[in-house]
């Protein structure tokens, strides 16, 4: 056999021209316990639970890919994981503030049998803003009786409640058809092509994102910080850089620091990832002056899991001498081994050194986030890679790599088809390869296998 008979009608999707990458995204969002996890179950088609909502509990993936009509998207479980009701309200209005940016259309989900909480009051008037269509999910409606508490549910101010009942099924069907009216037509993705390039800074506490972004701006403007998700602006600044503007994302508590007496590491945690999530690329600063520590590392995997561009930017230059420059070399080659590919620049935002050069390092890291290449280029290198080193025997047998396709771009995906498992070592070896001929420096790469059945 050779790759002439792979029927690859299934993914005839993959094409040259990203058409397969434009996938418009439907987000869910509500408070805990309104039964998001049910309805997205029941979206995907599927009895068994997704990953239940655990309070700190970082969620490795947050999208799904679903289908309804023929017409394919995917949906993004926002999750709820909230520990006093005063942080809840504000910790939902920001998921609601990641999806208006991020997703194609976006569905509230309510607790019929409870009512409009306050806190889906809260979120319900940031959706009002919303330019995203926002549709309006009244959940647990099991029967006929509880309709008129469902109806009760228009004083949100976001048009009709869609009566769903998640756990039976009642309802669900409804709901997807005017999803899928609300879907734009062309995916957010593609057209926001164009726009200012959405950047996140993040990284611990006191590591000096503050202080970088006052940098940048020139300016030291506080910005108030509203009460408990009641509004949620300014959240994102545009900011001229290197003779380009770029819009950076969630600046909300960099501008004035959030004080919570309670659960702080849990809100700066939730805030971090809602930026890095609404962001393409990320500066992940570290503090070059301390050693690199685990919580450095814990938003390092939040960026990689999600996918997008990094540059690591090592702040405090300005207090770094020889021994501990020597130093951090070390640990770098130790602790950051995972991100060779990282663009890393030495800045102080103290100071001003070097802050200039991170528009660059940006650049590259998105070119190399949106690159594609072409089938034909990848099957050329793919059979020269092979040929010199085959991928190892399996259970006595050679796995063949008989084709592979680029399915995606932000992050550059590549799918391999084969006849055989590929262990983690040989698809790591791809990985390396891949980077080696194409460059993708600063940006992810995600290798796929799919066996031939
Ligand atoms: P954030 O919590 O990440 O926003 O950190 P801040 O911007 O509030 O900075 C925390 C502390 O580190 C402040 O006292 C800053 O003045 C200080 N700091 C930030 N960047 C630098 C730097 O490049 N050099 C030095 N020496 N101090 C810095």
């Amino acid at each position: 056999t050779d790759e002439s008979d792979w029927d690859i009608s299934e993914f005839t999707e993959l094409g040259d021209e990203g058409s397969a990458v434009a996938v418009p995204v439907v987000a869910i969002v509500g408070r805990p316990n309104v039964g998001k996890s049910s309805l997205v179950n029941r979206i995907l088609g599927r009895r068994e639970a997704v990953v239940e909502d655990i309070p700190g509990v970082t969620r490795d993936r947050v999208s799904y890919d679903a289908s309804w009509a023929g017409r394919r998207f995917m949906v993004q479980d926002t999750g709820g994981w909230e520990p006093d009701a005063k942080g809840m309200a504000q910790s939902v209005a920001r998921q609601a503030e990641v999806a208006m940016k991020t997703a194609d259309a976006i569905v509230l989900v309510v607790d019929a049998t409870v009512g409009a909480t306050t806190t889906d009051e809260a979120v319900a008037k940031v959706l009002r803003r919303s330019k995203t269509p926002v549709l309006l999910a009244a959940n647990k409606v099991d029967d006929e009786r509880i309709e008129s508490e469902a109806a009760a549910l228009w004083s949100l101010g976001l048009g009709e409640p869609y009566s769903v009942s998640a756990a039976h099924g009642r309802g669900t069907g409804d709901l997807l058809d005017k999803i899928l009216e609300a879907l734009p037509e062309t995916p957010r993705e593609t057209t926001l092509t164009g726009g200012p390039r959405r950047v996140a800074l993040v990284g611990k506490p006191n590591v000096g994102k503050s202080s970088l972004m006052n940098k940048l701006t020139g300016e030291d403007r506080a910005v108030v910080d509203n009460v408990a998700g009641t509004t949620v602006d300014p959240v994102d600044e545009l900011v001229e850089l290197g003779g380009k503007i770029w819009n950076f994302v969630d600046t909300a508590g960099l501008r004035k620091k959030v004080q919570q007496s309670s659960g702080h590491e849990f809100y700066a945690s939730l805030r971090t990832r809602s930026a890095i999530e609404a962001a393409e690329v990320s500066v992940l600063l570290i503090d070059a002056s301390e050693p690199i520590t685990e919580q450095d590392q814990r938003v390092l995997t939040m960026i990689i899991d999600a996918g997008r561009a990094l540059v690591i930017a090592f702040n405090k230059w300005d207090l770094v001498d020889e021994d501990r420059r020597m130093q951090l070399e070390k640990e770098v080659d130790r602790d950051l081994s995972r991100v060779p590919w990282a663009r890393k620049v030495n800045i102080s935002a103290h100071t001003g050194r070097a802050v200039q050069r991170l528009v660059p390092a940006l650049e590259t890291s998105l070119a190399s986030w949106d690159k594609r290449v072409s089938t034909g280029q990848l099957n050329t290198w793919l059979k020269a890679v092979i040929a010199e080193t085959p991928p190892p025997m399996r259970g006595g047998r050679l796995p063949r790599v008989l084709f592979a396709t680029q399915a995606a771009t932000r992050p550059p995906t590549f799918v391999f088809f084969t006849t055989g498992f590929l262990e983690a070592g040989y698809r790591r070896f791809l990985e390396r390869k891949l980077r080696e001929e194409f460059n993708f420096d600063g940006s992810p790469v995600k290798v796929n296998v799919r066996v031939r059945e």
